[in-house]
């Protein structure tokens, strides 16, 4: 049977998940933003927390681990080369390692740039990323540790899973990072279309995550500085691709 996710707001604007294998009944916190809504959802979904896949040590993303080990007993799974950060961490991962969960195997991807032990973990089985903090729905992370170089090959990685690829990113930031998308790749249709979606959903108070990698391929500008549209409205046309991802990120830190 295949891998459910349950998903649930957290803090402010953070998304808790949790994934849950039925065949061998265990079940894994995607990062823990927070205790209480991490244990309600336990609760509600009668699941047991067995595992801790963390993407990258900021305290949105670890800040509950030590509680819920004491509690749950979990095993904490992280990155390697951040493993000094990543409070409680049992079980190290680098890029191209695969971690068994229950009945399934992730991939863990290194995807540096937001930080620099940031991981992904990709179910290739079920069509499903978890992506923290590198990839956002029409957004990237913001560049706290890494180069924008370091963060477009990131995002290349990230780019070349198939397009049906469910991708569930840490934040809802969807709404402001629709205006700033506009802003840059005024002429993409499918990116017009789809921050009119956004709206609606969130007029509705409904979650524009999970999204998927064929979408942001075709809506994201930080998938996209190879769009024509995008390098003109930056002023790199015919630019190579990393000026053009280093000016657009750029420009949404002062957007
Ligand atoms: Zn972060
Ligand atoms: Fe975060």
């Amino acid at each position: 049977m295949a891998l459910q996710v349950y998903q649930f707001p957290c803090r402010s604007d953070n998304y808790g998940f949790l994934a849950h294998d039925p065949t061998l009944n265990v079940t894994a916190s995607i990062d823990t933003p927070e205790e209480g809504p991490i244990n309600t959802a336990l609760e509600e979904k009668g699941w047991r927390l067995t595992h801790i896949l963390n993407t990258h040590h900021h305290g949105d993303h670890t800040g509950a681990n030590i509680a819920l080990k004491e509690r749950w007993g979990c095993t904490i799974v992280g990155a390697a080369n951040d493993a000094d950060r990543i409070p409680g961490i049992d079980v190290r991962m680098a890029d191209g390692d695969k971690y068994q969960f229950g009945s399934l195997i992730a991939d863990v991807f290194e995807v540096p740039g937001h930080t620099t032990g940031h991981i992904a973990y990709y179910f290739s089985s079920e069509d499903i990323a978890f992506v923290g903090d590198t990839l956002f729905a029409l957004g990237c992370g913001r560049l706290f540790e890494g180069t924008p170089e370091m963060m477009w090959n990131s995002l290349q990685k990230l780019m070349a899973l198939p397009d049906e690829t469910i991708v569930y990113c840490a934040h809802e930031y969807t709404q402001s990072n629709a205006q700033f998308a506009l802003s840059v790749e005024p002429g993409n249709a499918a990116l017009v279309a789809r921050s009119q979606e956004i709206d609606a959903l969130r007029a509705e108070g409904k979650p524009t995550v999970p999204t998927t990698i064929g979408l942001e391929r075709a809506t994201n500008p930080f998938l996209r500085p190879m769009s024509e549209n995008l390098q003109e409205t930056v002023g790199l046309s015919g630019a190579d691709l990393v000026s053009v991802f280093t000016e657009t990120r750029l420009r949404k830190d002062n957007f």
